[in-house]
């Protein structure tokens, strides 16, 4: 077989055959052979805590998964045009986890595709296609999706906002014009984003559909202020336009105290796009709708994905919320993210490097500054932290408009001793960084 190649030949060998825009995390990258619930391992069996990865969300290779792929693999694995039981139990049983209203899914292979049929099936539906986004927001790879995501299109490479899409600032209450302790927070941060949508409508349009995570992730780790899209979602069906949730990277209990993000707010959306934990690794996306939004949908066109609905993806996508439900995994992501949260909080006293710490359940953000007052973004220590927190064998991630925000995203299968062994660690790591 294959010998096993030093971390130098794969990257000589990335070089020479992959694209040069695929990236490599960390100073010195890693080589993971293995991984097993929250750890990784390289070759030389060495163990790394991950803290990062919330696609492999039940935990890396969970055996049950990995037999409900093994398990149907050998048998059949063929696109939606046969009768399979697979497909329909699936559908049945996510389903039963939302809102009565959203009652329809489709699949497919992953988060981008979901956003994108979201797209299609909103401007199917209303006849239009002018976008609300939020600032700083990603839904995608797709040429459709980077034109929704200011994370692609306002940076470098970018070609900037297109014609058809209206910005809403981020309701950043940190950093933004107004503060989470002012109590008409949301309110005023929606108000914002109906400004957008009145500079569309004066324009004589009319919108599509407002599409928003439901916690914000490239924005960096930001918990909606109350009644945000309780009110954003007001005006925009009032304008004709429907309401999708991006739940690629925030659904499935990462929250803790529900499974879905938006329920933070009490909105029932018209659309919402799964992705990322769906498969817990394996390509799988879905979105879930309304029955009229899908029915309007048929309208002669069929809508034909040669992967996506497979028995082999229904399997494991069953297999993977029925795990989120045994092992009690929603509940464990409210109780541990909390623990985490905490510790954090309490670390703000000797470390004015920490500018903020937020999330819910195991999405948490550390946003990093120089300076409480001008808020000074501490970019490079947000860099060292990860680097130096690698070193003692944590995987973390950077993320926000300014890449300042330490980001904390672990399977959900994380332990309270893990999340005391983190606490350690970064208490060091920012007694060290903080004298340096
Ligand atoms: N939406 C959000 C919020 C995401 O974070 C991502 C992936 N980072 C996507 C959509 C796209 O998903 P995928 O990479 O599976 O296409």
């Amino acid at each position: 077989g294959d010998v096993s190649r030093s971390p130098k030949s794969i990257r000589e060998e990335r070089a020479r055959h992959l694209s040069p825009n695929l990236s490599l995390s960390y100073a010195e990258p890693l080589k993971i052979v293995r991984g097993e619930g929250q750890y990784l391992y390289t070759e030389q069996g060495e163990e790394y805590l991950d803290m990062v990865n919330n696609v492999c969300h039940v935990g890396h290779c969970h055996p049950r998964v990995v037999a409900a792929a093994t398990g149907q693999m050998p048998v059949l694995n063929t696109n939606t045009r046969y009768m399979h039981d697979n497909i329909v139990n699936y559908a049945r049983e996510l389903l039963a986890t939302f809102p009565d209203s959203l009652e329809v899914c489709f699949f497919t292979n992953s988060g981008s595709e979901a956003n994108d049929l979201a797209l299609r099936l909103s401007q199917n539906y209303t006849g239009q296609k002018d976008m609300l986004i939020v600032d700083h927001a990603y839904h995608g790879n797709l040429t459709s999706l980077i034109d929704l995501s200011p994370y692609k299109f306002n940076r470098k490479g970018g070609k900037g906002c297109p014609d058809h899409v209206k910005i809403c600032p981020m309701p950043d209450g940190y950093r933004g014009s107004v503060k989470w302790d002012d109590p008409d927070c949301g309110e005023k941060y929606a108000d914002m984003a109906i400004e957008q949508l009145e500079a569309l409508q004066k324009q004589g349009r009319k919108p599509a559909a407002f599409i928003a995570e439901s916690l914000l992730g490239c924005g960096g780790q930001i918990v909606l202020p109350d009644g945000y899209l309780k009110r954003v979602y007001g005006a925009v069906r009032s304008a004709g336009g429907l309401c999708i949730a991006d739940e690629v990277q925030v659904g499935f209990g990462r929250i803790g105290s529900h499974m879905w993000g938006f329920e933070l707010q009490d909105v029932v959306p018209d659309i919402v796009t799964l992705g990322k934990p769906i498969g817990n690794g394996h390509p799988l996306g879905a979105v879930i709708t309304t029955r009229a939004v899908a029915d309007a949908f048929f309208n002669g066109m069929e809508y034909f994905n040669t992967f996506g609905g497979n028995p082999v993806s229904c399997a494991i996508g069953r297999e993977v919320l029925q795990v989120i439900r045994d092992e009690r995994l929603q509940h464990n992501a409210g109780k541990v993210g909390q623990h985490i949260l905490d510790g954090l909080t309490e670390m703000m006293d000797l470390y004015p490097l920490i500018g903020e710490v937020r999330g819910r359940g195991l999405f948490i953000g550390a946003e990093l500054v120089y300076d409480r007052d001008t808020l000074e973004p501490a970019t490079a220590e947000a860099s060292k932290v990860v680097n130096f927190m690698k070193e003692r064998n944590i995987l973390l991630s950077t993320d926000g408009p300014l890449d300042n925000v330490v980001k904390i995203k672990p399977p959900v299968c994380f332990t309270m001793e893990n999340a005391d062994q983190f606490l350690k660690e970064f208490d060091d790591c920012m007694a060290v960084i903080s004298q340096a």
